[in-house]
């Protein structure tokens, strides 16, 4: 099912090592491997003298440290954070306390809906629910430091709040979890959505940045193009949901063991809430029942 995505799994950073990536952009992973993190949150640091960070990562004391020692007698201006997971945006406070630096972002952490009637928030686990940025950005916004701008490219879908951000002087884009060359992201709800994610992935396509530079893994390399692929991605797993739909009335489980070939067991979890996602959009499209608010547990078939 993935092999039409050209993915990249190489990874050429060690953790807490200070690699530049692009010019004027420093790379530093995270020690914090896992199956949704791959081989850790990359941290970046952007500019030279009076920096910006994107993403400072998870609250993890030797990768702060690690960040700190990469800018020793630099000046931190500013700290960009793509989203409020907490591989991504803990840190912000402690590398706030630690350097005075301004915290941007969308907004703190937010549902992509109202919750249902009895739905718990199952990935609570992985929300940053105390981040409250300083300066809450804007869809198209520019921030300017010394040698940099910086344009927030809002990107919901991963999460409500999700924020990618472009790099003007470097025409790359950071791309958090929205893009990234090792795997598809999570798409989750209620955090995360179908629709805007799709729609997010059609703002993109449309950019003019080549190179994103993504939250976990290595840069993604023709970036509109790969873009394409992960849009027809989407397309054919909603057409292999119709498809098993087009036997028979199914459960999400069922769904998932019918589409998703060879998948690694630990993501069965967030391979149904990707199924509940393709759900959300197809009830409200008109093309798929179920009984009450689509739910986890509910029962699905074709209109
Ligand atoms: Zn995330």
């Amino acid at each position: 099912m993935n092999d039409d995505i050209p993915f990249d799994k190489s990874f050429s950073l060690l953790p807490d090592q200070v690699q530049e990536v692009a010019p004027g952009v420093r790379a530093i992973a995270a020690d914090n491997p896992g199956p949704h993190t791959f081989k850790g949150t990359v941290s970046y640091i952007v500019g030279s003298g009076q920096v910006a960070i994107i993403d400072p990562g998870p609250d993890d004391a030797t990768h702060v440290a690690a960040l700190l020692e990469a800018v020793r007698g630099e000046t931190v201006t500013h700290i960009f954070v793509t989203h409020t997971h907490r591989d991504h945006s803990p840190a912000a406070a402690r590398i706030k306390a630690a350097t005075g630096a301004q915290v941007l972002a969308q907004g703190p952490h937010r549902l992509a809906r109202a919750l249902h009637t009895g739905e718990t928030r199952r990935l609570d686990a992985s929300a940053d629910l105390d981040f409250r940025p300083d300066v809450a950005l804007a869809d198209g916004e520019t921030v300017s430091g010394r040698g940099w701008t910086i344009q927030a490219v809002t990107t919901p879908g991963h999460t409500a709040n999700h924020m990618a951000f472009a790099f003007k002087e470097a025409n790359l884009l950071f791309a958090g979890d929205h893009v990234m060359a090792w795997s598809t992201t999570i798409v989750a709800p209620p955090d995360g959505a179908m629709t805007d994610y799709m729609t997010s992935l059609h703002k993109l396509a449309r950019r003019s940045e080549l190179l994103y530079l993504p939250g976990h893994g290595a840069p993604v390399r023709d970036a509109p193009h790969y873009v394409q692929y992960l849009i027809k991605h989407r397309q054919a797993r909603e057409a292999s949901i119709l498809h098993r739909l087009g036997k028979g009335a199914a459960d999400i489980p069922t769904i998932v063991r019918a589409v998703y070939i060879g998948l690694d067991p630990r993501l069965v979890d967030s391979a149904a809430l990707s199924v509940l996602a393709h759900m959300e959009e197809l009830v409200a499209r008109g093309i798929v029942t179920t009984e009450g608010p689509p739910s986890i547990s509910g029962i699905y078939r074709l209109a």
